[in-house]
């Protein structure tokens, strides 16, 4: 584990996380479900008690996927909030994101595959800013401010578009955007 993201772990997260062995997984929403296109709205501190009975059951259905990150729309909550994990099976980087934000945005551009839990087996290379600065609270109401670059910046602003009902095919061409949903609710009629 490197140590930008060892940083990153409050010992909260860590143990929340680890209650996912315990927790059933929640279903994860499929697009074109209309939750995965509604912007969220702010988690309040009357908010976190229920956020934290459900957090080590997105944790599940995050690592029972396999994932690297899921936003509550995923699971059917218009709140603002995102896991994110980017570590092992056997040595696990949980981290927790209330209300995050992107504050700043480096110039330079990176381009990487990206795949989401809403859209199985659809991947593509998106172009998002290589670096970003990034604030949000922890679940013990911490601000937390961090500047990430590489797999985390990509996945943060991966997560914090779907707090604002936006998904990766977003960032495609129309044409590449349409490809992707069309082959994607063909497969999931072949799958019913
Ligand atoms: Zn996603």
């Amino acid at each position: 584990m490197t140590n930008a993201a060892q940083s990153l772990i409050t010992q909260t997260d860590a143990a929340i996380a680890a209650a996912a062995v315990d927790a059933a997984p929640m279903p994860i929403l499929i697009a074109p479900h209309a939750v995965l296109r509604r912007k969220t709205r702010e988690v309040r501190p009357e908010d976190m008690a229920e956020i934290r009975r459900i957090l080590p059951s997105m944790f599940s259905a995050m690592y029972e996927a396999p994932g690297i990150g899921l936003a509550a729309p995923q699971v059917g909550l218009g709140l603002r909030f995102a896991l994110v994990d980017l570590g092992e099976k056997e040595a696990r980087e949980p981290i927790i994101m209330i209300n995050p934000e992107v504050i700043a945005e480096s110039e330079t551009l990176a381009a990487r595959e990206e795949g989401c839990l809403s859209l199985p087996n659809q991947y593509a290379e998106v172009t998002r800013p290589e670096k970003v600065r990034v604030q949000w609270r922890s679940v013990d109401g911490e601000l937390i401010e961090r500047e990430v670059d590489d797999l985390m910046a990509t996945c943060m602003q991966h997560e914090i578009d779907h707090l604002e009902g936006v998904l990766f095919v977003d960032h495609l061409s129309t044409l590449r955007r349409n490809m992707i949903l069309r082959r994607l609710a063909k497969e999931q009629k072949q799958k019913r």
